[in-house]
Parts: structure tokens; sequence; C-alpha cells
């Protein structure tokens, strides 16, 4: 048992002490002691058993930052010391054309999840509440040396999965429009990334509450109250891009008339259900799309960008003794912006 963990050993989502066994580190694996994990809506997912399918006892964290402490033999683009990030998944089958193009998380063959997954020795994998993880370089990530671990973390699954969608739908040229609904850790970098690529960006939000904080603190150009329909109607058709970072239910007919013809509204969170007009796609040729997190190759690109351009994340840090109650106040959508667990000081 090399490895203490916090786990959730049931549904009701209470995290404690778990200690357990990382695999021996294999010729391309890398071995790392953790420093720092986000908080992430996935860890209310499966330690809650939300969907059904969770393989208690589960140790949650998928967006993981920390130092190198051990390299297999094969291993090229890491050394002993070095600061490195694992988000998401933690393999895939490195042979088709999605894994060919840096696009891994949709491997044809499946990818494996950081954490709850079934691998192919058929133990369950366990995430970033621990003190050390094991993985297969490819999907680790070089973390610049001047660039804080704690605020590398959320970068790993918020920021990739707001990152994602707006470089392949082109949102990087200034002077385009962008729409964020929802104000959490993604909405919160999605509206860092806008104003640092020179877009003119408006928050969309169910309460007023965080209308100083988006455009005082984050940045923001507007606020809109989405009940409001005077200001919703202002926006109509104005937007060249919306991203969708709500994890509840909500209408999209509204949102996506405020949509120029062809433009594209991002979905990246996990409403139950979506419905909407068909008129309101097809009379300004507008898209749907969706998104989850990103490949390896735009993980690292966008921590790069990161460092290049100073953007960080707001971060609450919290001791792992304090997990269960981060994870009731994520639910309750009481944090500005993303918990991280100071694993290193507190495990
Ligand atoms: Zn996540
Ligand atoms: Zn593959």
């Amino acid at each position: 048992m090399d490895c203490l963990g916090w786990a959730a050993k049931d549904r009701s989502g209470v995290l404690s002490p778990y200690k357990f066994k990382r695999r021996p580190v294999g010729s391309d694996d890398i071995s790392i002691k953790i420093t720092h994990c986000g908080v992430c809506h996935a860890d209310v997912v499966w330690t809650r058993n939300l969907l059904g399918n969770s393989n208690y006892p589960v140790v949650p964290g998928h967006e993981i930052a920390g130092i190198v402490k051990e390299v297999g033999s094969n291993v090229q683009r890491f050394k002993v010391g070095d600061p490195v990030g694992v988000g998401t998944y933690i393999n895939s089958c490195r042979d088709c054309e999605y894994c060919n193009d840096g696009w891994e998380v949709h491997c044809e063959k499946g990818t494996l999840f950081t954490f709850n997954a079934i691998d192919a020795d058929g133990t369950v994998t366990k995430g970033g509440y621990s003190s050390s993880i094991v993985v297969h370089e490819r999907y680790c990530f070089k973390i610049p040396s001047d660039y804080p671990l704690a605020s590398a973390a959320p970068l790993l699954c918020a920021g990739v999965t707001v990152y994602t969608p707006m470089v392949l739908h082109n949102m990087n040229q200034p002077g385009k429009s962008l729409g964020v609904i929802g104000l959490g850790g993604l909405g919160h970098m999605a509206v860092k990334f806008g104003k640092a690529f020179g877009l003119n960006v408006t928050v969309l939000s169910t309460s007023i509450s965080k209308k100083e904080e988006a455009l005082n603190l984050l940045g923001a150009d507007k606020f809109v109250v989405s009940s409001d329909h005077r200001q919703m109607r202002s926006l109509s058709r104005s937007l060249d891009f919306i991203i969708d970072t709500a994890s509840g239910n909500h209408p999209f007919d509204p949102y996506l008339s405020l949509l120029r013809p062809a433009g594209v509204y991002a979905l990246v969170g996990f409403p139950s259900e979506i419905r909407f007009s068909p008129g309101s796609l097809n009379l300004g040729m507008r898209t749907f799309t969706g998104s989850v997190t990103g490949g390896t190759k735009i993980i690292q690109e966008m921590i790069d960008f990161c460092a290049a351009q100073k953007i960080y994340p707001q971060i609450e840090v919290i001791p792992i003794q304090y997990a269960t109650e981060a994870l009731e106040r994520l639910v309750k959508r009481d944090v500005k912006y993303r918990f991280v667990i100071d694993i290193e000081n507190s495990l």
C-alpha cells in the first residue's frame, strides 16, 4: 500500500482516507508526487453514483499537478523533478486515427478515464485525491517552471474543456463576440481565454450576484441576466459563439436567438436533456455542437498559452480534510471559482 488517497466508499459521497497500491513504473511511465488536485463537477458525479456506474471505493480527481519522482527507461519527455500535469484520461490505444492526430480523448477503442474506470488489468483507476500516480508519459503534460502548480491543476479539465471548442471554432480571432453561459470553474476560464484572444465577452447568468466580479475581476465586457427579456432582446443576433458551461437544465431557444446567422453554440455542460425549436437552428443556419476536454496536443498548447499570457484560474486552496464539504459547496455553486486541494501539505 504505497499510496494514500481519500475515497468515497458509498453513494453518500463522504470522503475518508483510503490506502491502495499504484502499479509499478513501466518503461514508458512516470511516477508523480501529487502536490495539487482541482475539484471538478465530475468528482460529485462519481462519488455520489449519479450515473449509476460508480466503482467504490472512488478516489476522485482529474485535475492533477505535481512533480515527477521516477521515470521509466524509455521516457523521453520528462525527468525527475519536472513539474507536470495529468488530466481526465490516462490511456488510449495510441494507434487509431484519433490517437495519431493527438485527439486521444476520442480514441476508437475508448479512452481510459483517470478515475472510476476499469483498467486493462481489471483494477479501477484512482484519481488525484491521493499522494501519487503512475501514468504513461504520453498522457502527462509539462508545466512551465514559473507557473504555480496550484493554478495549473484546474487547467487540466476546466481550462481545456472551454479552450478546445473556442479554438476549434476559430474563436481565437480578435474582435469576435463571445457569450458565456454559467460562471463557475469552466465559465470563468472561458471569460479569461476570451479576453486573451481579444474577443468581446458577454456573461449570461441567471443571477445578478456575479456581475461585479465578472466585469471587474474577470474582465468581461458585458453582463446580462438571462431572465431579463429586455436585456436579452438587446443582444439578439449579436454573438458569434456561445459556450454553455451550465450543468443544470435550462431552455435553449432564448440563448440560440442571441447568435448571429451561422453562429455556433457549443455545449460543454451535461444537462439531462436538450430541447429546442428547429427554427432556432434553421432560421439562422446556426450550429449546435458539443465538446469534452481535449486531446494531448491541445492540452499542452493551452497550458503553454496560459503561461505565456499569464492567465491564472481564480482558485480557493483547501486541505484534503475539507474535500467532502467542498463537493457540497460545488453542488450549491458556492465557489469562486475552483477549489484546489493542497495535497502536498494536507494529505
Ligand atoms: Zn473535470
Ligand atoms: Zn486510439
